[in-house]
């Protein structure tokens, strides 16, 4: 009996046709690659059949060969009069051809370099062509690559490709779209169901107007004869708005729950804030503090000195001055006994971030001390026992930090620097070891309000929007390849004028090593032929800690005046001189991604610039992309279009980050119904707190360990 919960690579087990075990495997692999599950042994039934169709046709229109016009696109039932194969192009291509009939005419369907096909298509086999007819210079109609289906022999069987509507999927692993129908179909079919049990409330069916989950995860696939297309195709059909109702109800019962246990855990630290604590933060300030800074802190202190622990977001934009307020906010900590973490995604940027923060400090008695990977051994346990003993005020590190075995004595406040991947279930890691200090994850990605509060539910927000006082936006431009003589003319005028230039390469992971020979090509390239009278250099992600350092140090001083990397800059790094930014292949970064690195200039009083180089086969869609980046310098909009373009997922980089992506949802999109989501599974945790469904729901979300709810509360 096939069940929800069977693993996918038994599913050969379930005489589902054409699947040997072999598919199986193949289809659990691309199951677990495109959730990025690590495990295919893990992935079930229930995950398959969550994968939705991309869209629909209807190929319902069953032709007759007469009624063929010239483009249409129809089903058509033929017999098989003729099969061959032949070749062309001097036999690098071959051809396999059909003519066949329907009593009302004559028709041809061919295919390339599927020879394979002949042992098919015998002579007198009746077969369903699906595709579009074109008229051909004799006179009748052929088609091209149709898809095809054998008629059944007994009359009962409903054809799957050919003669309906039909889910079109996106290739999964190895799996091709027609085969993964045809899987789908059967599994579908030999679901009873029993077996796909209503999981929500009937209340909360009745009041969403929600179809059952059995019907929609059947009509998802295969709709009825006679349901909307466009509403299918729009992911807007009554079986895509209870699948994606769901999902968005158990993510937000997973996010009240974690808030609940929060707020029921007291936290242990008590912070006050008098006149010498008042003071001490006053001290460590640089410059007055725009209104928006001093507003967020007090809503930090005011958190850290409740019972309850925080756990807040503090958004604002690339250069809006959020490293001042955390320092700020870990005095606060520090002066109470407590000892305060910043944890940043790179050691480029821990080390930067100490190096500001110890000058900061230089005339307070706290001890702030460096925590990265590429410590001897020696001082690192030194700096171990030091943070043990309590005598490390504030530690700054990657998010190693956590994982890592450090023992804190009084571990009261938390700073996630640069998560544009939040940080959610940092907290989860932090009370694993036996911590609950406050915590503040900072990110410059702006995502709206009303996102952060229905998605990431247990977080509270701050803003930060207002930059620092004397900024002139950044000019930027989008160029061809055509115009790189003149750009290194304006780099060579700038510089001459005591400026200095990023130059970014990004970096795609699949090819890693090209784009590093690519970042170091070009710096050898631009030393030697372009600009032999400046100095260039050149920083990327495999470099060692001290290399790097070393590199970072020349460009701040100004050692350096064009300083080529990978995207290794991409966040934090503060070089206030620098004042132009050159992005090559910029098409192939995120409009959020182009915004973070944009952020590294316009941080002084020179006018500064950012080029984004896209190459010559840019699309129009690309150019239109890259062009809101020169209307606008506010990452807000920037992140609008980068949203409605890409999606949540990619935007907030989710699946690095532990909080599920979603499977179906889109929360752009599909906004009104997280809404809607939320306010049910909140009734059900206050309303109907105690009741035996809240209960049973509690349960279901717990089990799931996508939600990291185990460990909490
Ligand atoms: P981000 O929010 O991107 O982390 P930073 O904290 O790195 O921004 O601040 C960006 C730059 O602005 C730093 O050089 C910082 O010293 C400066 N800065 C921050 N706040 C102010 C302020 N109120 N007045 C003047 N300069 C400020
Ligand atoms: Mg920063």
């Amino acid at each position: 009996m096939l069940k929800l919960t069977t693993p996918i690579y038994e599913l050969h087990l379930h005489e589902i046709p054409r699947v040997a075990m072999k598919t199986a495997l193949k289809l659990a692999e691309g199951v677990a690659a495109s959730m990025s599950v690590a495990n295919a042994q893990r992935v079930t039934i229930d995950d398959l059949i969550h994968y939705l169709p991309m869209r629909y046709e209807d190929r319902s229109n069953l032709a007759r060969i007469r009624e063929l016009q010239n483009g249409m696109w129809a089903t058509i039932e033929v017999e098989v009069r003729i099969a061959g194969t032949y070749a062309v192009k001097g036999g690098k291509l071959r051809i396999f051809e059909i003519s066949g009939t329907d009593g009302t005419g004559q028709v041809r369907a061919f295919w390339w370099n599927q020879a394979y096909l002949q042992n098919s298509f015998k002579q007198g086999r009746r077969v369903l062509l699906y595709g579009q007819w074109k008229r051909s210079r004799r006179g009748f109609f052929e088609v091209e690559n149709p898809d095809y289906e054998f008629a059944a022999d007994d009359d009962d069987a409903d054809p799957i490709h050919t003669g309906r509507r039909v889910p079109i999927y996106r290739k999964l692993g190895e799996i091709r779209s027609k085969q993964l129908r045809s899987i789908m179909h059967h599994v579908v079919a030999r679901l009873n169901s029993s077996e796909i049990e209503e999981v929500l409330p009937e209340e909360v069916l009745t009041r969403g107007k929600l179809i059952a989950r059995a019907a929609a995860l059947r009509n998802v696939h295969f709709p009825a004869d006679d349901a909307p297309l466009d509403l299918y195709n729009r992911f807007a059909s009554p079986a895509h708005q209870r699948l994606i109702f769901e999902e968005f109800f158990w993510l937000s019962l997973a996010m009240g729950l974690r808030r609940q246990g929060r707020e029921q855990s007291p936290k242990g630290t008590v912070i006050e804030v008098n006149d010498r604590v008042r003071n001490a933060v006053r001290a460590v300030l640089p410059f007055k503090p725009t209104g928006a800074q001093k507003r967020v802190l007090a809503e930090i202190v005011k958190d850290m000195t409740s019972s309850k622990p925080m756990n807040r977001l503090l958004q604002g934009d690339v250069g809006s001055g959020k490293t001042i307020v955390a320092v700020q906010a870990a005095i606060v900590a520090v002066e109470n006994g407590y000892q305060a973490a910043i944890m940043v995604p790179t050691e480029i940027l821990a080390e930067q971030h100490s190096t500001n923060v110890k000058r900061m400090l230089a005339k307070t008695p706290y001890r702030v001390e460096l925590l990265t990977g590429s410590l001897t051994a020696a001082r690192k346990r030194q700096i171990h026992s030091d943070i043990e003993s309590g005598e490390v005020d504030l530690v700054i590190g990657t998010h190693a930090l956590i994982q890592e075995a450090v023992k804190f004595q009084k571990l009261g406040f938390v700073v996630v620097d640069e998560q544009h991947r939040f940080g959610v279930l940092q907290r989860a890691e932090l009370i694993k070891r036996g911590y609950n200090p406050d915590v503040l994850v900072m990110t410059a990605t702006p995502i709206p309000r009303s996102l952060v509060m229905s998605v990431y539910g247990d977080l509270d927000l701050s803003v930060i929007d207002e930059m620092p006082p004397g900024r002139k936006p950044i000019i930027t431009r989008v160029r061809g390849e055509d115009s790189r003589r003149k750009m290194y003319q304006f780099l060579d005028q700038k510089i001459r004028g005591g400026g200095q230039v990023y130059i970014v390469y990004p970096l795609v992971e699949e090819s890693e090593k090209l784009d590093l020979l690519n970042a170091t090509q070009m710096a050898e390239h631009l030393q030697t032929s372009v600009f032999p009278n400046f100095r260039v250099g050149l920083i990327h992600g495999r470099m060692k800690q001290e290399e790097k350092d070393a590199v970072m140090d020349e460009f701040r001083k100004g050692a350096t005046h064009i300083l080529v990397s990978t995207t290794v800059i991409e966040v934090g790094v503060d070089v206030p001189n620098a004042s132009i930014m050159i992005v090559e292949h910029a098409e192939r970064f995120g409009l959020s991604q182009l915004h973070q690195l944009r952020g590294r200039v316009g941080r002084g009083d020179e006018q500064s610039y950012c080029i984004l180089l896209a190459g010559d086969k840019r699309s129009t869609e690309a150019r239109e992309r890259l062009a809101i980046m020169e209307e606008t310098n506010d990452g807000f909009k920037v992140a609008e279009k980068d949203l409605e373009i890409r999606g949540p997922g990619e935007v907030m980089g989710t699946r690095q980050s532990g909080v599920p992506a979603f499977r179906i949802g889109n929360v752009v999109r599909d906004y009104a119904i997280l809404e809607t989501a939320k306010r049910e599974a909140d009734h059900m945790l206050t309303a109907r707190r105690n009741s035996r469904e809240t209960a049973r729901l509690v349960e279901i979300v717990r089990e799931q360990p996508k939600y990291g709810l185990a460990t909490v509360g």
